[in-house]
């Protein structure tokens, strides 16, 4: 039997999707890509925000419409998590939605739905991964303790449950054995990985493990709480070339008032004070973060100071998430809200700002040489490839535009970097 699949959200489902497809396919189920074929149509959600919601609802409906008649659909994921009751009221017709469950019991009850015609005793397809065969995800931990008050994770997803060291450290040499090159530790706080199972934050236990694999790889770390960023930290980071010198730390705000009402735990100076260590001790460090525009009681002021910080920091890269009231968050009845208007204007501007430091940054960039990880041709020659420096994360920091390449070269490659357009950069291959 076949079975379509639709993955949305974050990296964080999308490691979800791999590990329930590679389960589903020891059940005699296999992934198609062409809908028409599937007997069944799986959709892993998002219910993170607003948009986030938006568009799974968007994708549930557009399934609806476009499947084959006889196909059923199987909703999954956070948006079905947090909203099972209403959403099987409001839309009947879905055959199926599905809680967050151990994936045991999930295949469990796709089995009882969908049962497959008989079990094929074929060959196993090898494990489908989504993303390029050069970088992948490994998930250390699943949910969140740390409750800011914005955030409905901990509501979808429960508190912080961590993956034993040994796991991932399997899960990481699976992965390098199967040729990939990027290992992206993700979860929704790297930073408090282990605080569950082993009492203490243990980060560094596990980097130093994964660091005890004698391979060559890239090891880039995503989704740090500044709070927890110690110095022993940024040692362990500078003591492996293979840890790249680049990091995701999601601040959200600077406004000491608003990170109080947001319950981040950290002040506008802590953050300076971990942004200055990191960049006196790694000066070519890229760091990525997310802000969130018109948070309740956010005034002007309140955001030109984010606005003035973020000018000031230069961060490599950034994102901005206008604020969602989120029921069941703490943050949900603070007033007074900030009109949508205002919100869009001031994520506008704070993009805006952005660009131009990213223009800024790029030019720096221009004529110097970097190891790139070469990834996918974009013509059918081979002419031009595109590939990512150590300061572009995965889908969502731009892509480098490689010219003379040749697969002989192997995943990584030196590049001169030659000029940009807005994100991305264009470089050419060393000989
Ligand atoms: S760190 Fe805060 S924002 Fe991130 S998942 Fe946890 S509660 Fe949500």
């Amino acid at each position: 039997m076949k079975f379509y699949l639709i993955s949305l959200g974050c990296a964080k489902n999308l490691v979800d999707s791999e590990k329930i497809t590679e389960r589903l396919q020891k059940e005699s189920y296999f992934i198609t890509d062409d809908i028409n074929e599937a007997s069944f149509i799986f959709i892993n959600t998002c219910g993170f925000i607003k948009e986030a919601k938006q568009e799974s609802i968007d994708t549930i409906f557009t399934v609806l419409e476009e499947k084959p008649q006889h196909a059923k659909i199987l909703v999954y994921g956070c948006l079905a998590q947090r909203y099972l009751k209403e959403l099987k009221k409001l839309i009947p017709e879905i055959d199926l939605f599905l809680p967050l469950l151990p994936h045991d019991e999930l295949i469990k009850e796709i089995k009882r739905h969908v049962t497959a015609q008989r079990k094929l005793r074929c060959k196993l397809q090898k494990r489908i991964v989504f993303t390029p065969p050069s970088y992948t995800y490994i998930k250390i931990s699943e949910g969140c303790s740390n409750s800011c008050s914005y955030c409905a994770i901990p509501v979808i997803r429960g508190h912080l449950k961590s993956c034993p060291v040994e796991n991932i450290i399997s899960q990481i040499k699976n992965a390098l054995d199967k040729g990939y090159y990027e290992i992206n530790l993700i979860a929704q706080d790297i930073t408090a990985y282990g605080t569950d199972l082993y009492g203490k934050p243990s980060l560094n236990v596990l980097l130093k493990k994964v660091l005890s694999i004698k391979k060559d790889f890239w090891l880039r770390l995503l989704y740090l709480h500044p709070s927890r960023i110690s110095s022993e930290l940024v040692k362990i980071i500078m003591s492996d070339s293979r840890i790249v010198k680049y990091l995701d730390i999601p601040i959200q705000h600077v406004n000491n008032r608003i990170l109080k009402l947001m319950n981040r735990f950290y002040t506008k100076d802590l953050l300076i004070d971990k942004i200055g260590m990191l960049r006196e001790k790694i000066p070519s460090i890229a760091l990525r973060t997310s802000l969130i525009a018109g948070f309740p009681t956010e005034n002007e002021e309140d955001f030109q100071e984010l606005l003035d910080f973020v000018r000031t920091i230069k961060f490599a890269h950034l994102g901005v998430f206008e604020y969602s009231r989120e029921e069941d968050t703490k943050a949900s009845s603070l007033k007074p809200l900030v009109p949508t208007a205002a919100k869009e204007k001031r994520k506008k501007i704070i993009m805006k700002a952005q660009k131009d430091i990213v223009k800024l940054n790029n030019k720096t960039l221009q004529g110097k040489v970097f190891p790139c990880i070469v990834e996918l041709p974009v013509d059918e020659y081979g002419c031009i490839w595109t590939g990512r420096i150590y300061s572009q994360a995965p889908e969502v920091d731009g892509l480098v535009y490689v010219t003379g390449y040749e697969k002989t070269m192997g995943n990584i490659t030196n590049v001169s970097i030659k000029g940009f357009k807005d994100y991305d950069l264009t470089a050419e291959c060393i000989r």
